[in-house]
C-alpha cells in the first residue's frame, strides 16, 4: 500500500484548483496525470524580472520591472495603429504599446495619474522608449512578488505558460516533507538538502546555471530516482536468489562433438563466455546472465554450446527468438551441429503444421527431444518440457520481463541466458538489470573486413543503382532496406513495394521482396532464395534488422537512413561484412540533414564499434529513445540523465547493495523511508517482493 504521506502527490492533476478535465488531459499528455508528474516537470529556462532600473537606465532588449506613473492614454488614429499609454518616472518617459487593444480594460488597468508596476521587455522605436504588451501590470503593492525570477517550462499546444506555471506552483505546495532515505553521511558529503527543499530549489532557478544537470538540487533528485531504480532491481534480484536454483553440470562430450563439426575455431571471447555460462549453470543459484555481442560476433554458437551442457546433464534447453525468420534461422544453424552431437532438436513457431507440431510437442514432453528453438509459440500452454533447465532468449529487448518469466516457469529452477546484439551501454544496462551478470563477445570472428560506409544523397540514386549493378555482375548479394515510416507498417510496405518494382525493371527476376506482412512460407522462400543466391537483391522493410545471417551478402543499401536511429543503422549494417569479402554500406539520405542526423551518419562512417556507437547514441538521443521504442523494457527517468549522472548511478547501485545487506526487509526506520522512496518513483511492484511488503 502506498504510504499515506504520498497521497497528495498521487492525486489526479484535476484535483488542483483551476484544472478541469480539458486542461487535465493536456497535462496528462505533456507530463502525466498526477500531481507528482507536475513536480517532475522541470524548468527549461527562466525569465529574470529582478532588474528594476529607472527609465533612463533601462537597457534595451532586456526584461525589466518598472515602477511608473501613468501620464495619459493615446488612442490610435486608425484601427491598424497601436494603442499607446504614456508613462513616466523621474528620469524619463516610456510608451506601453498594445495592438488590438481593449480600451476599457487598459483604462482600468492603467488609470491616469496612478502608479503601476509594469514588467516586460523594453525596446527603442524612433528614439522612443517602448514596451510592447507588458507581461504584467500590477499595483505597487505587488512589486516584491513581481520582481523575481520566473521558471519557464516546456509546453504543449493549448497549454499557456501562465496556466502551467500556476499548476506547477500549486503542485509544489502539495509536496510534503518526506522522511530522509538517503544516508546522512553521504548527504552531508555531497552538500545536498532534503528532498522537498531540493525540489523547490529546482523549480526556482535564479541563474542560467541553476538549470544545469549538475546543481546540488538536481543531483539530489536524480540520485533519489536512481536509488529507487537500483533498490527496486536489487529487491527483485534478491527474491530471485531466494528461489533455489539447481546445479547443471555437463560432461562436455556433446559440446566437443559440436565444436568439432564447426567450420571455424571459436574466438577467445566465445570460449570465455561459454565457460562463464557453464560456471553459472553449475552453481546452486539461478543464472540470470546477459550475453552481449555486437552483430556478427557469433552469439548463436555460444547459445548452442550452453544448451548442449543442459542436454549433457539429461535436462532440456530452449532458445526463444523474437521473429519467425530468426527462429528458423537459428534452427538452421543449430540443427546440423546438434545432429553432429547426436542430439534431437525441435522447432516451434506459430505456423507449424499440426502433425510436425505434435511430434515436437511429444518429443519435448517425453524428454527425447533435448533442445527446442521457437518463437513465443514456446509459451503456449500445450508446450510441456520434461525438464527445462535453460532458457536462452535472443534479442531480449523485444520481449517483456513477463514473457521472460513465463518461459522460465515452464521449467524447474530454470537458468536464464539473455542474448542481445544491442550493445547497451553499461550505464543503461545497470538501470535495466541492476547487477546482471554479463558475458561479452568482444572481438569479431577472424577474417572479417571493415565495412566501407558512405553517405549518399537521395538525388544520386542513379549512381547507387549503377554501383549495385556493378556489384551484382560480380555475383554479389545486396540488401536494400526501405524507409522506416513511423508507426505505419502499411506505408513502410508501400515504399518497399515501390522500390522492388523499380529495381525489378532494372534487374529483372533477381530482385526479391520481404516484409513483415508476408506469410511465413513466402518469407522463408524468399530468404532461402537470397541465401542460395537465386535472388541477388533483397528489398526489405526492417524485418531483416535483427539477426538475419547471410554471410555472402556484401552490399547494404539503406534508404532514408536519416530516419533510422544510430543503433538500428548499426544493426542493419551488421547484416553485411560477415564473410571474408569486403563489404559496402550505402546510407542514402534525403537532404537537408538535421544536426543529429548528420552526427549519426558521421559516427557510422567513423566506426563500427558497437559500444562506441551505443554511447554516442545515448548522448544524441537520451536513454528513453535509445532502443527505438518505449516498449523497449528500458526504464525512463524524469530527473536522472544517464549521460550526465553515470557516477550517481554507480553510487546508487552501491548504496542499494549496502542497504539490502544491512536491512534486507527494509524494516528499520531508514528502511521505511526507502519504501516511501520506492512508492514515490512508482516502483510499487518491487516493494511487494518484500516478505512484509
Ligand atoms: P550474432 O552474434 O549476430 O547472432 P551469429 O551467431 O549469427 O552472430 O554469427 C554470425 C556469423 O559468424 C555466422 O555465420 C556464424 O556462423 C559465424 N561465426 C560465429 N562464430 C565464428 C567464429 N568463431 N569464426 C568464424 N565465424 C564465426
Ligand atoms: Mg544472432
Amino acid at each position: 500500500m502506498r504510504p499515506e504521506i504520498l497521497f497528495p502527490l498521487f492525486a489526479p492533476v484535476t484535483s488542483l484548483p483551476g484544472i478541469g478535465p480539458r486542461l487535465g488531459k493536456l497535462m496528462a499528455k505533456l507530463v502525466g496525470d498526477k500531481v507528482v508528474s507536475l513536480c517532475w516537470h522541470l524548468p527549461s529556462g527562466l525569465i529574470d524580472r529582478r532588474l528594476a532600473p529607472k527609465l533612463a537606465d533601462a537597457p534595451e532588449g532586456t526584461i525589466v520591472t518598472l515602477t511608473l506613473v501613468v501620464d495619459g492614454h493615446v488612442k490610435p488614429g486608425n484601427p491598424r495603429q497601436p494603442y499607446k499609454v504614456r508613462c513616466r518616472d523621474e528620469t524619463g518617459f516610456i510608451h506601453l504599446v498594445f495592438f488590438n487593444a481593449r480600451p476599457d480594460y487598459l483604462l482600468s488597468a492603467l488609470p491616469v495619474g496612478e502608479t503601476r508596476v509594469v514588467s516586460g521587455r523594453v525596446n527603442r522605436f524612433d528614439a522612443e522608449l517602448q514596451m510592447t504588451h507588458p507581461d504584467y501590470i500590477v499595483p505597487l503593492a505587488d512589486l516584491p512578488s513581481l520582481q523575481r525570477v520566473e521558471p519557464v517550462y516546456p509546453l504543449t499546444a493549448g497549454l499557456t505558460p501562465k496556466v502551467l506555471g500556476k499548476a506547477i506552483r500549486e503542485a509544489l505546495t502539495r509536496a510534503p516533507d518526506l522522511p530522509e532515505w538517503a544516508d546522512p553521511a553521504y548527504l552531508k558529503r555531497q552538500g545536498w538538502s532534503a528532498w522537498r527543499a531540493s525540489l523547490q530549489t529546482l523549480h526556482q532557478p535564479e541563474e542560467e546555471r541553476d538549470l544545469g544537470l549538475d546543481t546540488p538540487a538536481r543531483q539530489r533528485l536524480a540520485f533519489d530516482e536512481l536509488l529507487a531504480n537500483q533498490l527496486a532491481l536489487a529487491l527483485v534480484r534478491a527474491r530471485q536468489r531466494r528461489m533455489a536454483g539447481r546445479r547443471i553440470v555437463g560432461s562436455g562430450q556433446l559440446q566437443a562433438k559440436a565444436v568439432a563439426a564447426l567450420p571455424f575455431a571459436l574466438t577467445p571471447s566465445q570460449k570465455r563466455s561459454v565457460a562463464e555460462i557453464q560456471a553459472d549453470m553449475a552453481a546452486e543459484s539461478r543464472m540470470l546472465r546477459l550475453l552481449q555481442g555486437d552483430v556478427g560476433s557469433g552469439k548463436t554458437v555460444v547459445a548452442l554450446l550452453a544448451m548442449l551442457t543442459a542436454a549433457e546433464s539429461g535436462s532440456q534447453a530452449a532458445l526463444l527468438a523474437p521473429t519467425e525468420i530468426l527462429a528458423r534461422q537459428h534452427f538452421a544453424t543449430i540443427e546440423p551441429l546438434a545432429a553432429a552431437a547426436g542430439v534431437q532438436i525441435g522447432l516451434l513457431t506459430g505456423s507449424d503444421k499440426a502433425k510436425t507440431r505434435e511430434a515436437v510437442l511429444s518429443g519435448l514432453a517425453s524428454g527425447e527431444t533435448s533442445l527446442a528453438v521457437g518463437t513465443h509459440a514456446l509459451f503456449q500452454e500445450e508446450v510441456v518440457f520434461r525438464d527445462l533447465a535453460l532458457a536462452v532468449i535472443d534479442e531480449q529487448h523485444r520481449f517483456g520481463v513477463h514473457q521472460r518469466l513465463m518461459l522460465a516457469a515452464k521449467g524447474h529452477a530454470t537458468d536464464i541466458l539473455v542474448m542481445t546484439a544491442t550493445p547497451i551501454p553499461r550505464t543503461l544496462m545497470m538501470t535495466a538489470y541492476g547487477d546482471l551478470d554479463v558475458s561479452r563477445l568482444l572481438e569479431k570472428p577472424a577474417g572479417r573486413q571493415p565495412i566501407d560506409t558512405r553517405a549518399v544523397p537521395l538525388e544520386r540514386l542513379d549512381e547507387v543503382v549503377t554501383a549495385v549493378d556493378r556489384a551484382v555482375r560480380t555475383g554479389a548479394r545486396v540488401y536494400w532496406v526501405c524507409p522506416l515510416v513511423e508507426e505505419s507498417e502499411a506505408v513502410d510496405l508501400a515504399a518497399a513495394a515501390d522500390r522492388h518494382a523499380h529495381l525489378t525493371q532494372q534487374f529483372g527476376r533477381r530482385v526479391g521482396l520481404v516484409h513483415g506482412r508476408m506469410k511465413t512460407a513466402e518469407k522463408d522462400k524468399v530468404m532461402a532464395d537470397f541465401s542460395t543466391g537465386e535472388l541477388q537483391i533483397l528489398v526489405a522493410t526492417t524485418v531483416i534488422e535483427v539477426g538475419v545471417d547471410v554471410p555472402a551478402a556484401t552490399v547494404m543499401v539503406i534508404e532514408h537512413a536519416e530516419r533510422f536511429g544510430l543503433a538500428q543503422l548499426h544493426q542493419l549494417r551488421g547484416r553485411v561484412g560477415r564473410g571474408q569479402q569486403r563489404s559496402t554500406c550505402l546510407l542514402l539520405y534525403q537532404p537537408p540533414l538535421g544536426e543529429t542526423a548528420k552526427a549519426r551518419l558521421n559516427i557510422l562512417r567513423e566506426t563500427d564499434d558497437g559500444f562506441r556507437i551505443a554511447e554516442e547514441d545515448l548522448r544524441l538521443r537520451g536513454a528513453g529513445e535509445l532502443l527505438g521504442t518505449r516498449q523497449s523494457g528500458m526504464p525512463e527517468f524524469h530527473l536522472a540523465d544517464l549521460a550526465a549522472h553515470g557516477d550517481l548511478l554507480a553510487a546508487a547501485r552501491d548504496d542499494a547493495r549496502l542497504i539490502l545487506e544491512r536491512d534486507p526487509d527494509l524494516s528499520t526506520t531508514r528502511g521505511g523511508a526507502l519504501r516511501t522512496l520506492l512508492y514515490l518513483f512508482e516502483r510499487d511492484a518491487a516493494v511487494k517482493t518484500l516478505r512484509s511488503g
